[in-house]
């Protein structure tokens, strides 16, 4: 995970988006990127992976992490389909992230730049979310 500050202040999480047509599997020249199709998240096969990092120069948001010391990639795999940071996130009263509504238990269905807008206007109000972030 990566943390976006568009603007100062409002921090928000950057996840795996779980695209649609992820071009991190259709990148990695091992094929140790699947998506696991009773849950919908990423799956990464440690075996396979020779941590050449092909698949975060392909991700939109660079967001496979590679271990620091295992010698492969990591990505969210959706915590075997119950996502630990939703939990976390909800009990806080935060309620940045959510489950998708697709069956899917997607963390993260806002891009970066709308969560910050709601984020923003809830915490800074909107007047001066305005005067702040040109968006
Ligand atoms: S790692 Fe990147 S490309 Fe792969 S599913 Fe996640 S956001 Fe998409
Ligand atoms: S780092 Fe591993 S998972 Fe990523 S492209 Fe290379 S072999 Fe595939
Ligand atoms: S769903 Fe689990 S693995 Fe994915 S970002 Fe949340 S806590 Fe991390």
């Amino acid at each position: 995970m990566r943390v976006f500050m568009l603007i100062p202040g409002i921090e928000i999480p950057h996840l795996c988006f779980q695209c649609d047509n992820p071009e991190c599997v259709e990148a990695c020249p091992e094929g140790a990127i699947s998506v696991d199709e009773q849950i919908g998240g990423i799956r990464v096969d440690e075996s396979l992976c020779t941590a050449c990092g092909i698949c975060i120069d392909a991700c939109p948001g660079r967001i496979p992490h590679m271990h620091p010391s295992e010698g492969h990639v990591v990505i969210c795999d959706l915590c075997g389909g119950d996502p630990e940071c939703v939990r976390v996130c909800q009990e806080g009263n935060w309620n940045a992230l959510s489950l998708g509504e697709d069956g899917i238990k997607k963390p993260l269905p806002e891009t970066p730049q709308s969560l910050t807008r709601t984020t923003g206007g809830t915490i800074l109000g909107e007047k001066t979310l305005r005067e702040v972030w040109d968006q």
